[in-house]
């Protein structure tokens, strides 16, 4: 165990990253090429693509689509904040890479409630000199520390429009109304103009291998939904959703790549709101 600081002025005590339980952070750390994971999230990740094959693949499109839908609101709309729950570990590009490539002044607030991406926070907090990113250790469930929290007061401004999102893992929150309460209680102090986006999985390209998918995940311990596209719609009531609405993630402004992506092989669906 070790001491983890997510500041120079809060020393935290020993966590205990569990590293012998598989985690959904680190399962998706690996299937993404990465290396922050442990041998019981290796073994729990084969044990779900076994039934699940075409998971890495649809992990990749979810990433690719954080990367397109971030750049698209920095130099298409203009947003220059951004507050992302459930970030993940570091993965090259981050948000606030692709962001800060647009407008260096970019202010980011990242969120996650796992330790191991604490532990890895810094690799988050590169912001350049005229930007500023932040990292908070707390739990989408509890909106209020999120938005009361000092990180936030002091890297976002509210009289301007804030881009919140919530990509791969409202997955992991099963009752639609729950989702839909954690929505409205974090865009509500945000101001006009501002924008929600999210991801999750669903199994309408692969009804079959998502079902088991799920099982497997919830077998190793995980709860997974997967949903389909009117309840993803429903994430999004009261906002004015931005065309192509809610896609398969590969649709939603497809790149080359993305263009060429097969339907079966995307277990994700995504979209980008405004707020009135
Ligand atoms: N958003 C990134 C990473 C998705 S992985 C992407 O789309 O590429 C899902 C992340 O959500 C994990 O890091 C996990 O720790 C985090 N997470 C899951 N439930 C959470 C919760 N209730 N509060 C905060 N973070 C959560």
């Amino acid at each position: 165990m070790d001491w983890v600081r997510s500041s120079a002025a809060d020393m935290r005590p020993p966590i205990d990253l569990k590293t012998n339980v598989p985690h959904s952070a680190r399962i998706y750390d690996y299937l993404l090429g990465g290396r922050d994971n442990f041998a019981a999230d290796r073994q729990a990740a084969a044990r779900i693509t076994a039934d699940w094959p075409n998971l890495p693949k649809s992990m990749r499109a979810n990433r690719d689509f954080m990367c397109r839908v971030t750049h698209y609101l920095a130099a298409e709309l203009g947003f220059r904040q951004f507050l992302d729950i459930g970030t993940g570990l570091p993965t090259e590009p981050n948000l606030h890479e692709i962001a800060q490539a647009v407008a260096p002044e970019s202010r980011v607030v990242y969120v996650d409630n796992d330790p191991i991406v604490l532990v890895h926070a810094r690799a988050l907090l590169t912001s350049t000199p005229q930007g500023r990113t932040a990292y908070i250790d707390a739990d989408l469930h509890d909106p209020a520390a999120i938005l009361g929290s000092a990180e936030f007061a002091e890297t976002l401004d509210l009289d301007r429009p804030v881009a919140v999102s919530l990509l791969a893992i409202v997955h992991f929150i099963p009752d639609d109304d729950q989702v839909r309460d954690l929505i409205a209680r974090l865009l509500d102090p945000l101001p006009s103009g501002s924008a929600l986006a999210l991801s999750t999985a669903t199994a309408v390209s692969a009804p079959e291998e998502v079902r088991r998918g799920v099982a497997a995940y919830n077998a190793n311990g995980i709860p997974l939904v997967a949903r389909t596209k009117e309840q993803v719609e429903g994430f999004f009531t009261g906002l004015d959703l931005l065309a192509p609405g809610v896609t398969l993630v590969h649709h939603w402004h497809p790149d080359a790549a993305a263009a060429a992506t097969d339907d079966a092989h995307v277990h994700m669906y995504g979209g980008v709101a405004i707020k009135r």
